[in-house]
Formats: C-alpha cells, structure tokens, sequence
C-alpha cells in the first residue's frame, strides 16, 4: 500500500499540521480513509462542504457544467455567473457582485473597492481598522489586516493600511478611526479567532460609527455566510446592512468560489480597475448557483438555527460534567468549546482515532463546523465520541 503521508514529507512545505488521516472519499457528513475506516466530518473543510461530501445537487450541476463550458475568462458574457448574482443579489441587501476565488481574494477587492472608495470621497483616506484576532486570509495585505501578531511576524515588513484594535469594543474602533480611515473590516463572528461572538449591540454601534464618519462598513462573512450562523448572511442578525460583504467557503459547496457584494454607493469599480482570470467561470457559478438555490429552497438556514441550538445544549451538558471546560461558544452551527489548559491536541486526536473529525482551532479550544445538513442523530454520535475521550482527558 502506497505511504502517502511518507511521500508527502518529501514533497511539501511543512506549512500544515496535518492529522495523520488520508481522506480518499466522502458522502453526507462521512468520509472515509485511505485503509477504509469511516469517520464523521465535523470540520467540513473548515466550513466549506456546506451541503456535504459529495451532495447530489452538487455532484449534478458539476458534472453538467463539465460537459458544457468550464471557463472562458471574463472577456466574454456566461450564464451561470449571471444567475448565481442574481439570486446573491436578489437574497441580500447588496446592488453590486464581483466574482473571485477564493476568501482572501474576496477580502482583497473589498479592501481596494473601499480604497477606490476612499479616493473618490474621502480626500485619499486608504485605512482599513480591523480587529485583533480576526482573520481574513493569507495574502500580504489580508495578513496585515487579520489581527494576529503570529501572522505578521515572518514577513515584515507588511503592507501599511490596517489598524488591529480590540473586537468587540466600540470605543477602540472609534480610537483607531482617523481622517485618513476608508473602512471598517470585521466578522460577525469570529471563526478562526476561536468563534468569539460580539454583544449584540456592537455591530449595530459599529454601523453608526461608520455612518457618523461616512466611512464603509465591510463584514467578512467568508466563513459567516450561506447560512452557517443560522441565517442566510450573518449581518441579519445583528440588525445591520454593511456597505461591502465578503463570501467565499461555503458558496461553492466545495468548489473554490469567492465573492463580494456592494451597496450602490460602494460600488465605484470602474472599467479595469479590477479582475480576475478564473472569477466567475462557469463551473464554479453553477455549482455556487445549485448550492445557494439548495440552502435558499430547503430554508437550511432555520435547520441550521435549530440544529445548532442543539448542538450548543449538548455541549453545554459536557461543560457541566467535565469541569475542564471552561466555556461553550456558538452560533448556528459554528461552534467551539474551550477548556483551562491546552487539551485541544490530545482531545482532537482520540476523536478522530473514534472516528470523529474536529478542528484544533487554539491550542485550548476546539471548533465544531460541520455540514448544515448534519441530522440529530450525527450530533448525538459525535457528542458520544467526545463524552468518551473526555472522560478519559
Ligand atoms: C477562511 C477565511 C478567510 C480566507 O479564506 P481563503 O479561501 O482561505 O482565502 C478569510 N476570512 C475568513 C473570516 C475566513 O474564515
């Protein structure tokens, strides 16, 4: 039997930790090794399967799309990216959509659509105030604009044009706010933060503030958005419409697929001011269009409310048994729980030896994210699989 982790050692850049699991297949909330052992998918690609491995809908409008036209560039006019704006559009607060790749790519032509912006209407004001411990990708600038020191430290200098202040904390935002300030970049909920969810009132002050200064709202909803909070887009629930929203991880279901959606009066791209090779092509945009179509149809945002809410009860009744746990964090189905030391390594590793797939999102805090199609019964049993080990921490 080929020793595929061996021969990955030998052609990779360690940039990963990877678990010592080769998936070779997947259906629903199940994946399956490389030696046939089952396991269930809590991480769904850190918030990407939204539909599950290998959905049917999604299986169906790749295959077809396969057959009919992959990618053409953008010099040309395609019909699945016309659809798949249509119903972003037609399903949010936005006017505008722009097609991309991938969540840093997203966040990138936002950060430049509120520079453009910043040019136009604000005397050159190019500053971007985002929060410490968000994360907004991987390129140059989305590391300076995510608010982890860890993140900035290998490659300064990095880009000029991000101030990280404290999330959650209207008065930082106002303190890091100054004439030269184009934008506000934020998530809803923090994902890969640990899932930090802000008081109820913080996005909605956040907004006034912007309004106050006439600067842009933009939310980072690459891992929020497509229903994984328990509503189509985060901003709904906190009462909010920003002036910019990013998307990526679970609009394509699994294809890569990024996203970012305007207000009329944000979006001032003008001819070749920005673009893209493969954004929008129509593979990508018809299993974005079948997938959205999918979670819109099925209302999975309200089985996400609900089975979250579940989720968040059984984890609860873990923390009162297990007095390591130090709180339990979620919404929808994007959840975490956290304990008084650094168990994540120990814990994550005995689930997964049981079968069950988890994120190590922080040396002390482990993330719960799997499909929004994930049943009660798939809770109930990977619930069972971590009483077990937690039993045993
Ligand atoms: C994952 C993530 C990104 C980066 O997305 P990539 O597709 O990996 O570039 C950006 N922002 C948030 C909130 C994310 O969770």
């Amino acid at each position: 039997m080929t020793d595929w982790q061996k021969l990955e050692k030998n052609y990779f850049m360690p940039t990963i930790k990877r678990m010592p699991v080769t998936l070779v297949k997947g259906k629903g909330v199940q994946v399956w090794d490389d030696k046939g052992r089952e396991y269930l998918d809590f991480t769904a690609g850190w918030g990407v399967n939204s539909l599950g491995h290998c959905h049917p809908v999604l299986v169906k409008a790749l295959t077809e799309q396969a057959k009919t036209l992959i990618q053409t560039s953008n010099q040309f006019y395609t019909i699945p990216q016309i659809q798949l704006a249509g119903l972003l559009i037609e399903n949010s607060c936005f006017d505008k959509v722009f097609f991309c790749n991938s969540g840093a790519e997203a966040n990138e032509g936002a950060v430049k659509l509120a520079r453009r912006y910043g040019k136009l209407h604000l005397n050159g004001a190019y500053k971007v105030v985002t929060a410490l411990n968000s994360f907004h990708g991987r390129t140059l600038a989305m590391t300076a604009a995510t608010g982890q020191r860890k993140f900035h430290e290998p490659y300064l200098p990095i880009p000029d044009g991000f101030i990280n202040v404290e999330y959650n904390n209207i008065g930082a935002i106002k303190k890091g706010t100054s004439s030269q300030t184009c934008a506000v970049m934020l998530e809803p909920v923090q994902g890969e933060g640990g899932v930090n969810i802000p008081d109820d009132s913080y996005l909605k002050a956040v907004r006034a503030w912007c309004d106050r200064k006439g600067i842009l709202l933009i939310l980072d909803e690459v891992q929020t958005g497509i229903g994984r909070i328990g509503t189509l887009f985060g901003y709904e629930q906190f009462n909010v419409e920003p002036d910019i929203i990013t998307l990526a991880k679970g609009l394509g279901g699994g294809i890569p697929i990024g996203a970012f959606l305007a207000k009329e009066k944000a979006a001032v791209f003008a001819l070749g001011e920005h673009g893209s090779t493969f954004g929008g092509n129509p593979l990508a945009c018809a299993v974005g269009y079948a997938t959205l179509q999918f979670v819109i149809e099925n209302d999975i945002p309200d089985k996400v409310k609900r089975n979250g809410a579940y989720l968040l009860s059984q984890l609860n009744k873990l923390k009162s048994k297990y007095d390591f746990i130090v709180e339990v964090r979620g919404r929808g189905l994007l959840a975490a729980i956290q304990f008084n030391s650094d168990l994540t390594q120990d814990i994550v590793k005995s689930c997964m030896e049981r079968g069950l797939l988890l994120n190590p999102v922080k040396p002390n805090a482990i993330r719960f994210m799997p499909p929004l199609t994930v049943a009660k019964k798939d809770i109930d049993a990977a619930i069972g699989i971590l009483d077990k080990v937690l039993a045993k921490a």
